[in-house]
Order: structure tokens, then C-alpha cells, then sequence
């Protein structure tokens, strides 16, 4: 039996983004149409904007050296 999942985009600031797999967790560079980890057939995606937080660490970072 083949189970559903879908993609979760995980944005970065710095880094290149990754699709995670809803059903296991396991983070891929691009989109497939089954996750290779856990083999559930993929419908659809969203969007996690999750840069948002690391761009706010950064701005503590530059807001502690503009200190100096
Ligand atoms: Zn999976």
C-alpha cells in the first residue's frame, strides 16, 4: 500500500532551499514525485518561510557588531 504525503519548502537565507517529505521528515534538494526515504506518493507542496527567523538572527549578529 502507498501512502500520501506532500512537500514542505524550507526557505533559507544563506543556504540553498529543501523539500521535506510531510511523512518522514527526510529533506531533499528538489521535488520528487515519491519520497526516496519512505516511498509516499507526493500531492502538492507548501510553503515554510522559515529564512524569515534566520534573517532575524542576523540581524541580532550585525546589531551586536555594529556595537563595536
Ligand atoms: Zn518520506
Amino acid at each position: 500500500m502507498s501512502h500520501y504525503a506532500h512537500w514542505i519548502q524550507r526557505t533559507h537565507f544563506l543556504d540553498p532551499d529543501e523539500y521535506e517529505c510531510s511523512a518522514c521528515g527526510s529533506r531533499f534538494a528538489r521535488k520528487r514525485a515519491v519520497c526516496p526515504e519512505c516511498g509516499a506518493e507526493m500531492h502538492g507542496s507548501e510553503y515554510d518561510p522559515s529564512w524569515v527567523d534566520e534573517a532575524a538572527f542576523l540581524d541580532i549578529i550585525l546589531g551586536e557588531d555594529s556595537k563595536f
